[in-house]
């Protein structure tokens, strides 16, 4: 038996587990003796809990051996350090929340413990979600698995670089403006974002509530739709969701028609990375699929509407770290308001202070109509075009990100360069729609992701071409080789 635990499917653990070739508790162990030997370079993890791992991996032996359990049962996993958890400090990546430690689990996390998957840890982040390359992180920058001199991604880089390096079999990232698909691309591993309201964000720590989702990263698609089939659906504590369909549709890639747009290929697009994706492409032509150009001309506008809705939301979801309720207080002065004052201050880092802002000056009574009314109009255009576009293809093929891995500190000055690294993936998030991003061929020993766009609610659909394209190809295969 190869012992490359890393790098099975979950169905090929959970048989290994059934079959009693390998305990939980033994495979866990696998995983955190490569943890112990290779995160002190990578920095995925914020916080470890060995012991308690080593607890819940034992419960799920004894569950396996009375034949009560699922797919996910003794299966290890890490979340990102933005998702409550109660046995572990919540960070968000943030000084602001030192200390602080929630008193509830959130729903994704409840939904996967009762199922027996084993939760080592949590994730590093880009501090609030806000960032695209985990730099900005208070716990130090997460290095790409690939080349330790590049950027994993963001603002989930320590959920993706987790899987990446062999961490842990899944995690769960967020995605506000392509949080998910953006690391999983650089990191060369499937990473999914789902519809808006089908998964729940209850004990998500909040960036810009109508954008935020969470989905999980995995090495294959297949393992992404375990996922999500566990984690979404209905949750009266997130009034948002709404129950999904669990009527699966069998997928032919030949019956399918994909759309290029146009947009998405343009001059702020590398060449390698689009004779990769074309690569893709070719393939799904071979095989029968329709191919179609199609344009979708409001998407030049969806950064420009991205960077003032997210940070205007952003702006009102952290007043509430006022440095009383939650994490870091600044005890050294007199008033409340100087209290308020400095905790914010040395509590936030660059990037926040930098969106709140920019959402506060959006959201001003002098300024609403301007920009923060005027970028919700934008918004339900871009939308509507979206939305129209699937009644002429099935799904949108997209590269994920318009370049491969950047080296630490290359963008970090420069804002502007930073924020196109989601040009591609924040259409999604606007309209509410499931995306996700595969591997392709490495460029230059650096990943390419492609990522696949569709319609509303039809998530399973999208994770289920992603795994026939998966069924038929070895680029997600492709896997990181220590030493
Ligand atoms: N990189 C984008 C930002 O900085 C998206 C972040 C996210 O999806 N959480 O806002």
């Amino acid at each position: 038996m190869s012992d490359d635990f890393h790098l099975k499917k979950i169905t090929e653990l959970n048989q290994l587990l059934i079959s009693k070739q390998i305990s939980s508790v033994e495979l866990l162990q696998y995983f955190l003796k490569r943890i112990e030997k290779y995160d002190s370079k990578i920095n995925s993890f914020i916080s470890i809990d060995q012991d308690r791992a080593l607890k819940i991996a034992k419960n799920a032996d004894k569950r396996i051996h009375n034949n009560d359990l699922n797919l996910l049962t003794g299966i290890p996993y890490m979340v990102k350090d933005n998702i409550s958890t109660k046995h572990f400090p919540t960070t968000a990546g943030s000084k602001i929340l030192d200390g602080f430690k929630s008193n509830y689990d959130a729903t994704v996390v409840q939904k996967l413990n009762q199922e027996g998957a084993v939760l080592i840890g949590k994730g590093n982040l880009d501090e609030f979600a806000m960032g695209s390359s985990t730099e900005n992180s208070a716990f130090g920058p997460t290095k790409n698995p690939w080349n330790l001199n590049y950027v994993p991604g963001g603002s989930s880089g320590g959920p993706a670089a987790a899987v990446s390096a062999g961490f842990c079999v899944f995690s769960l990232g967020s995605d506000t403006g392509g949080s998910i698909r953006q690391p999983a691309s650089l990191c060369g591993i499937t990473g999914f974002k789902p519809s808006y309201g089908s998964v729940s964000r209850y004990g998500l720590i909040a960036f810009g509530s109508s954008l935020d989702q969470i989905g999980p990263f995995t090495r294959f698609s297949e393992d992404s739709e375990i996922i999500y089939d566990v984690i979404a659906g209905k949750d009266r504590l997130d009034s948002t969701t709404k129950e999904i369909s669990k009527n699966k549709s069998k997928v032919n890639l030949k019956n399918l028609t994909i759309g290029l747009p146009k947009e998405y290929f343009s001059d702020y697009l590398d060449d390698h990375v689009k004779s990769n994706i074309m690569e893709l492409v070719e393939f799904l032509s071979k095989q029968g699929t329709n191919v179609q150009e199609v344009s979708l001309p409001y998407t030049d506008y969806a950064l420009a509407v991205y960077y003032i809705l997210a940070p205007s939301e952003a702006s009102s979801n952290l007043s509430r770290y006022d440095g009383v309720k939650y994490g870091f207080s600044d005890h050294n002065v007199d008033s409340m308001w100087e209290r308020i004052e400095s905790s914010r201050s040395n509590g936030f880092g660059l990037e926040v202070k930098r969106r709140i802002m920019l959402g506060t000056y959006s959201l001003s009574s002098g300024y609403y109509d301007e920009y923060y009314g005027k970028a919700e109009m934008t918004r339900q255009l871009i939308k509507k075009e979206l939305n129209s576009v699937f009644d002429k293809v099935d799904i949108l093929v997209t590269p994920t990100s318009p370049t491969t891995a950047f080296k630490i500190g290359e963008k970090i000055s420069d804002p502007m360069a930073m924020y196109s690294s989601d040009i591609m993936t924040i259409p999604a998030n606007i309209a509410g729609i499931p995306g996700i991003s595969i591997p392709v061929k490495n460029s230059n020993g650096l990943p390419v992701g492609a990522q696949l766009v569709g319609p509303y609610f039809k998530d399973n659909n999208l994770l289920n071409i992603a795994n026939e394209i998966q069924k038929l190809t070895d680029w997600h295969l492709n896997a990181v080789e220590f030493d």
